[in-house]
């Protein structure tokens, strides 16, 4: 994996950096403004994904703020100028989710993802800008997707891996009824000055559990478990070299503005004396494709991170899994770009893999090869 690809698998897109909720994880540094995309800055990028989208499986994932606090109208006049062709997520905290929402997610195909995190005792950092519980909110929100038979997927934080927990969380999420369940152990990255240090054994110890969990009733799609016995299953297969792609995904982050960071939508937002803002142009002035050509020549950040990225590949052995990509986690851990390990790296790729190989240890090899059902 060498660059940067020239052609991304999906953009995100701030139609708001406002939030109605105030998590105490949350990494957005202007969630309480209400600072909304203009129509122009979704036409430029929908001009620029629309050949892109025909030519292949392409998304759009609507990430703020909160989304839906932008509002119905305005989301729709941000949906409008794109090609039928393109696929619709939204990342949302669910709590605005009501009948007439349901029906907008219908109308527009839009795909919803929730971000809860397990049961009520497990959501105390999710609070309202009064500081009170949203997980009453939260439900009410997922009971309108059930009723209206919508689908939905999942991002849950873990704050502090512990023995049990995995096991609690994946069957909190079966019952609920996610498609695909996302976990991220929670990242020292923007506002969120957290320490995410853990002792190893206690996050591979959590991703042994969720395996196992989820081993017992394979019903939910688990991101990091698929994707760790995908590589398990290259490894075997001698294949595993092959499957990281040849570029990085550049992931550009279209910011309410127009302007537009890579790889990273962490860094949208954010200033630094030697790197500047991080963006590394504006689709209002310039074509997202020319944004893109010229990613790797441009600021001076992204070539520092390409380094870092060789570094990873010369010295860590987990690097045919990681790929080493996140640049954020690298920023608002070191300082910096070219370092190589972070704590992010130890918890969610070192331990993942471990933790899922140290289950299929115990429990016999059968567990490889299950992805893709
Ligand atoms: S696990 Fe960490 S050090 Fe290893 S390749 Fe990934 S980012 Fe780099």
């Amino acid at each position: 994996m060498r660059g940067i690809a020239a052609v991304p698998g999906y953009v995100v897109m701030q139609p708001t950096t406002l939030c109605n909720l105030d998590c105490s994880y949350c990494y957005l540094p202007f969630r309480a403004a209400d600072r909304r995309m203009g129509v122009p800055v979704a036409e430029a990028v929908a001009a620029a994904v629309e050949g892109w989208a025909r030519a292949g499986r392409f998304s759009v994932v609507w990430h703020g703020g909160e989304p839906m606090a932008a509002g119905r109208e305005h989301l729709a006049s941000l949906l409008a100028p794109f090609d039928p062709a393109v696929e619709h997520h939204v990342q949302t905290n669910a709590t605005l989710i009501d009948d007439d929402w349901c029906e907008f997610f219908a109308r527009h195909a839009v795909r919803v993802s929730v971000s809860v995190d397990g049961p009520e005792r497990r959501n105390g950092a999710r609070v309202t800008r009064g500081g009170r519980p949203a997980y009453q909110r939260v439900l009410r929100g997922v009971a309108a997707l059930r009723r209206h038979g919508i689908p939905f997927s999942a991002l849950c934080v873990v704050s502090e891996p512990s023995p049990g927990l995995a096991a609690e969380l994946y069957g909190y999420f079966l019952d609920l009824g996610v498609e695909v369940l996302g976990i991220n152990i929670e990242e020292r990255e923007g506002v969120n000055l957290r320490d995410n240090r853990h002792p190893a054994e206690a996050v591979s110890g959590f991703w042994a559990e969720l395996t196992a969990a989820w081993r017992r009733d394979p019903r939910v799609h688990v991101r990091e478990i698929e994707w760790t016995l995908r590589y398990a299953a290259a490894v075997l297969d001698g294949t595993a070299g092959e499957l990281l792609p040849r570029q990085l995904d550049p992931i550009p982050t279209v910011g309410y503005d127009g302007s537009v960071v890579l790889l990273s939508p962490e860094l949208a937002g954010f200033t630094d004396a030697r790197y500047g803002d991080f963006t590394s142009g504006n689709v209002l002035t310039t074509p997202l494709a020319e944004i893109l050509a010229g990613a790797a020549a441009g600021p001076g950040w992204i070539g520092e991170f390409l380094r870092g990225v060789q570094a990873c590949r010369r010295g860590c052995p987990y690097f045919d899994f990681c790929g080493g990509a996140h640049a954020a986690n690298r920023y608002f851990e070191h300082g910096r770009f070219d370092g190589t390990e972070t704590d992010h790296c130890r918890n969610s790729k070192m331990r993942l893999l471990e933790g899922v190989l140290d289950h299929a240890r115990d429990h016999g090899a059968a567990v490889v090869g299950r992805p893709g059902r």
